[in-house]
């Protein structure tokens, strides 16, 4: 990745301490989880009516999607925690072969929850034991090598696998059939997003003003993931340019310090628009262009830049490639003042 930025909605985290608070900011349950209210009903009514047969039956298997930092692998601990299940977590690029998928599925128990990251980046051998194991909770394997080998079929506990992906589209067609429930998370409302920045203050004993929290939902590309973390940096600049609390002022001059604008985009994005637009004008620019031009990786360019620049209407994809917009040329005028 080219720049690390503090917008990036995956950037991980290499510090202990911080590791420490982003557990205590992960609601645990569904009430804690603020928005996503049409998928909250829905996976309410169907832990309901698990708990209610009450026959041993495993809930069905869930896909998420939706752009980073929304909150897919926290709603994977809610339901977990809802069903009273364990939850064990994984991502397709940690699973390298058939057997590693085996062993995890072997060590399940009724009930259990097996949250799979970036679904769309399993193997293909992976995911064809994944087919049988999700469908009637049997695994297939072969023992043995040559003419000895045999095939053997597992049971398998009666488990529920939430899967997470930032693109549907990347997904086999039969892996995306194996799931009952498919959903996709929404950008958040800035009210749902004060609502976070102030849940965060509490859990983090912090005094926030309330103009302060708006501004800093405005910025926060109505992600989660991305207001907690600017309200850290915040956090941190009360701390040493004040007295700690977060006031209009405080908020403004750390903003102005991470070089944040009032659309939330930091310097990466201004300068993908930038860079598209002074070498292309009106022109549709490829995705493998787009990433030369910034130096990232075209995946970093589809899941982090783009959903949030199209959601603004800075940018517009047409069937050629990606245009930037009227809307977007003005952003990128006024950024140079
Ligand atoms: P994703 O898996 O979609 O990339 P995460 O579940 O890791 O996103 O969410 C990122 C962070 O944002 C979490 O650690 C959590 O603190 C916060 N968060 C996400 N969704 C919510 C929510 N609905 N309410 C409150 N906080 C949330």
């Amino acid at each position: 990745m080219a720049i690390e930025r503090l917008v990036e909605p995956t950037m991980a985290s290499n510090d202990a301490e911080e590791e420490r608070i982003e557990i205590s900011l992960r609601p645990t349950t569904f009430s804690e989880y603020v928005g996503q209210e049409h998928l909250k009903r829905n996976l309410k009514l169907a832990i309901d009516a698990v708990r209610k047969r009450n026959d041993g039956s495993a809930l069905d298997h869930i896909l998420l999607y939706g752009p980073p930092g929304l909150g897919k692998t926290t709603m994977a601990g809610v339901i977990a925690h809802e069903l009273g299940a364990s939850l064990r977590v994984t991502s397709g690029p940690a699973i390298e072969r058939a057997g590693d998928l085996a062993s995890i599925l072997t060590n399940l128990k009724d009930g259990d929850v097996l949250f799979i990251d970036e679904i769309h980046r399993l193997r293909r051998a992976v995911e064809e034991v994944l087919y049988s194991a999700m469908e009637d909770y049997k695994l297939d394997i072969v023992i043995g090598k040559g003419p000895a080998a045999r095939s053997v079929r597992l049971d398998l506990p009666r488990f529920t696998v939430i899967g997470a992906t930032t693109r549907t589209g990347s997904l086999a067609g039969p892996l995306r059939d194996r799931f009952g429930i498919i959903h996709r998370l929404e950008y958040y409302k800035e009210p749902e997003i004060e609502q976070i920045i102030n849940r965060t203050a509490g859990i983090l004993s912090t005094e926030i003003k309330p103009e302060a929290t708006e501004l800093l939902a405005t910025r926060s590309r109505l992600t989660p993931r991305i207001a907690n973390r600017i309200f850290k940096r915040v956090r941190d600049y009360a701390d040493v340019n004040g007295d700690g609390i977060i006031d209009v002022p405080t908020a403004k001059g750390a903003l102005e310090l991470m070089e944040i604008d009032y659309l939330g985009l930091d310097p990466a994005d201004r300068n993908m628009l930038r860079l598209m637009y002074e070498n292309y004008g009106d022109r549709p620019v490829g995705l493998s262009t787009i990433a030369a031009l910034t130096g990232d990786e075209t995946t970093t360019i589809e899941d982090f830049y783009e959903p949030y620049l199209l959601q603004l209407g800075l940018l517009a994809r047409t069937p050629k490639g990606r245009v930037v917009t009227e809307k977007g040329k003005r952003h990128i005028e006024e950024s140079k003042k």
